[in-house]
């Protein structure tokens, strides 16, 4: 196993660095654990050192991490592409859910959630227009943004981006956070206080996201090692 106490200390120090060169405080940015691929041993290791946040990509590993470790009172995110014949485990057993990025996903969601809980959710905007990946293209985000907005079970708290490979980390994170800004005086009054959330920056560029306003980064390699 890696050393994922001492991972997390230089991970700690670069985002502390990058606050600060922002003139941001640390706490304005929350750090996401991303386990996927990695055994439930690393997700109590971690979930020891105080980490409280996680994000998984893949449901059915998911599941089963989330279920052995359902008393340490972690959050989940999901963080991968969502098939919509999947959306009611994903409803049941996370609190977040970053991706989604088409009406028939939200509305799934939306009426498979749990009557115990609501979910907060993400639009996953693929701000590079990068055909291999994920997200709604920049200039269909209003409207599902207000579709989503009409969803009951559904608490809409901003947007994420994945890059595309050969993406420019600072200019699509400065696009992302001018995108937030932008929709911010289209959501309705209700909805507009829960807009606050921009998950953007992974382990190569979470710099540039902090840089840029990113609220949630989601880190994978620089805390538990590279994926085999
Ligand atoms: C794997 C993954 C991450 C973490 O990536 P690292 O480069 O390992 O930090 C973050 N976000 C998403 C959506 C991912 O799939």
């Amino acid at each position: 196993m890696q050393n994922i106490a001492s991972n997390l200390e230089t991970l700690e120090h670069r985002i502390a660095v990058a606050c600060k060169a922002a003139g941001r405080a640390r706490d304005s940015v929350t750090l996401i654990a991303v386990s996927k691929t990695k055994p439930a041993a690393d997700v109590h290791a971690a979930a020891a050192l105080g980490l409280t946040q996680f994000g998984e990509n893949y449901l059915d590993e998911a599941l089963v991490k989330i279920q052995t470790s359902a008393d340490l009172d972690l959050t989940w995110h999901y963080i991968g592409r969502i098939q919509s014949n999947k959306t009611k485990d994903i409803a049941a057993s996370f609190d977040w859910v970053h991706t989604v990025d088409r009406e028939k996903v939200a509305r799934r969601l939306n009426e498979q959630c749990p009557a115990t809980k609501q979910l907060q959710v993400l639009i996953q905007v693929n701000i590079d227009a990068d055909p291999a990946k994920g997200g709604v293209m920049r200039e269909a985000v209003p409207t599902l943004l207000r579709e989503i907005q009409q969803l009951p079970r559904l608490v809409l708290r901003g947007l994420m981006t994945i890059l595309a490979a050969d993406s420019d980390p600072g200019a699509s994170y400065q696009s992302m956070a001018q995108l937030f800004a932008d929709l911010e005086p289209q959501l309705d009054p209700s909805a507009r206080a829960h807009w606050d959330t921009l998950s953007m920056g992974m382990t190569g560029d979470l710099e540039q996201a902090i840089s840029n306003g990113a609220t949630h980064i989601r880190i994978g390699t620089a805390l538990f090692g590279t994926r085999g």
